[in-house]
C-alpha cells in the first residue's frame, strides 16, 4: 500500500448530504403513495480524490475497518462487498449502469447522522458520495436523477428494498421546509415548516434498539404483503385503494385478515399525509400532534412494525406533554419523533429516559432536529 492508499491524505470535505425524519406517511412510498419528510440538520460529509487507475478505496470515520474495501469502477457488481462499503460501491455501480465511465476514486466520509437509527444515514451516505462524484467528474446529473441512482444503489447493490423517500429528502431538502412527495408521479412540493416560530421543537428519541425482525416479517416481507393486497384487489398499488375496498380482503386469501390490517395502515397514513399538510399550512399544531399519535397507533396495531421501545418512547413523550409522537423510518427499532412545546422539552426527554431506565434498557438519545438544506457542496 502506498502512502496515498493509506487514507492519510484526505482533501478538505467538499460535499454533504443530510439524513431525514418523516413527519407522516410511513411505508407509503413503495405503495405509490405520499410522504412528508424533511431533511435534518445532521449530515454525512464526503471528500473525494480521483485516482489514475480504476480502484475505489474508501474510509469512514464511523467504521473500525477503514480503507480495506476495494472495488474497481469498471467491473464491481452486487455481492462483491457487504456492510457499509456496499452503499458506496453501490453508487459507483449504479453510475456505471447509467452509462458513466468512472476513473478510480478515493472517498472519505464522516457523519453525525446516527447509524441505523431510522434517520436515514444510509441515504445520506449514498447521496453525499453520489453528489461528490457528480460534481467532481462533471456528470451533469440533476438532484432527482442522483436520488434515483442512490436508491438503485441501496436496493440492488446493498440489497435493502426501500422506497425512494430517503434519497429524495436528502437531495431536495430545504432549510425551514418539509417536502410533500407523490411517489407515483414524483411531483414534489416544498411546504414551509417553521416549528420554532410556533414555539415548537421536533424531538428525536433514538431508542438505540437495533432494527429487529418482528414476528412474521421484516421490511421486505411487509412490502410483499402490501403488493399482494393490491394485487388481490385488482389495483396497481395500495394508493388506488379505498378503506371500503379493504373489506373484501378477508374473503380473497387465507391471510386476508392480516393483509387487510397492513393495507389499512397504508390507506389511512396516505390520508394523514394530506391532513398533515393542511395542518402545517394552518398552524394547527395540536391536530398535527394528534395525527402523529394516530399514525403511530396504526403502525403499531395495524402494520405491526413497531416494537416495545418505540411504543414506550411514544407513550412517555405524550404522557409528559408532547402534542403527539410516532415512530419514524422503517420500523422494528430506530427512532420516534415527538412534537413538543419549548417549555415541555426537558420533561419529555426526562420522561423517556426514566421509562427506559425502569425497563432496564439503554438510555435513549433525545435531541432536536430542524429542517435543513439538501445535499450539495460545502
Ligand atoms: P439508517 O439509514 O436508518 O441509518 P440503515 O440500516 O438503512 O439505517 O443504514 C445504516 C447502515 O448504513 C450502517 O449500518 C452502515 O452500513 C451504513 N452507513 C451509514 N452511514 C455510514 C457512515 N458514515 N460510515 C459507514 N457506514 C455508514
Ligand atoms: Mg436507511
Amino acid at each position: 500500500m502506498s502512502a496515498d492508499d493509506s487514507g492519510a491524505q484526505r482533501p478538505d470535505w467538499g460535499w454533504a448530504a443530510p439524513g431525514r425524519v418523516n413527519l407522516m406517511g410511513e411505508h407509503t412510498d413503495y405503495n405509490d403513495g405520499w410522504v412528508l419528510p424533511f431533511a435534518i440538520d445532521r449530515r454525512t460529509k464526503a471528500a473525494l480524490r480521483v485516482r489514475d487507475d480504476h480502484q475505489v478505496l474508501m474510509w469512514s470515520a464511523q467504521s473500525d475497518d477503514p480503507g480495506t474495501a476495494v472495488v474497481t469502477t469498471t467491473d464491481t457488481r452486487p455481492g462483491e462487498v457487504t456492510g457499509w462499503a456496499s452503499y458506496v460501491a453501490g453508487v459507483v455501480w449504479a453510475l456505471r449502469q447509467d452509462g458513466h465511465q468512472l476513473p478510480g476514486l478515493q472517498l472519505w466520509v464522516d457523519s453525525d447522522v446516527p447509524l441505523g437509527a431510522g434517520l436515514s444515514s444510509s441515504a445520506s451516505l449514498e447521496c453525499a458520495v453520489a453528489a461528490a462524484i457528480n460534481d467532481r467528474l462533471e456528470l451533469g446529473l440533476d438532484p432527482d436523477r442522483i436520488a434515483a441512482l442512490a436508491r438503485t444503489a441501496e436496493n440492488d447493490y446493498a440489497g435493502a428494498p426501500t422506497g425512494v423517500m430517503d434519497q429524495v429528502a436528502s437531495m431536495r431538502g430545504r432549510a425551514g421546509q418539509a417536502l410533500l412527495l407523490d411517489t407515483r408521479t414524483m411531483a414534489l412540493e416544498h411546504e414551509p415548516c417553521d416549528l420554532a416560530a410556533a414555539g415548537l421543537v421536533l424531538l428525536v428519541i433514538d431508542t438505540r434498539a437495533a432494527h429487529r425482525l418482528a414476528d412474521g416479517g421484516g421490511y421486505a416481507a411487509v412490502r410483499a404483503q402490501c403488493e399482494r393486497a393490491a394485487d388481490l384487489l385488482g389495483a396497481d398499488a395500495l394508493r388506488d385503494v379505498s378503506l371500503a375496498d379493504l373489506d373484501r380482503l378477508p374473503d380473497l386469501a387465507d391471510d386476508g385478515a392480516t393483509l387487510m390490517r397492513r393495507a389499512r395502515h397504508v390507506v389511512t397514513d396516505n390520508a394523514r399525509v394530506h391532513e398533515a399538510v393542511a395542518q402545517l399550512r394552518a398552524g394547527a399544531w395540536s391536530d398535527l400532534g394528534r395525527a402523529f399519535t394516530a399514525s403511530h397507533t396504526s403502525l403499531s396495531d395495524d402494520f405491526a412494525i413497531s416494537c416495545e421501545e418505540l411504543d414506550v418512547a411514544v407513550d412517555s413523550a405524550v404522557a409528559a406533554g408532547a402534542l403527539g409522537a410516532r415512530m419514524t423510518g422503517g420500523g422494528f427499532g430506530g427512532s420516534a419523533i415527538a412534537l413538543v412545546r419549548f417549555v415541555d422539552v426537558d420533561a419529555v426527554g426526562d420522561a423517556c429516559r426514566s421509562a427506559f431506565a425502569d425497563a432496564g434498557w439503554r438510555e435513549p438519545a433525545v435531541f432536536a432536529v430542524e429542517p435543513g438544506p439538501g445535499a450539495g457542496p460545502l
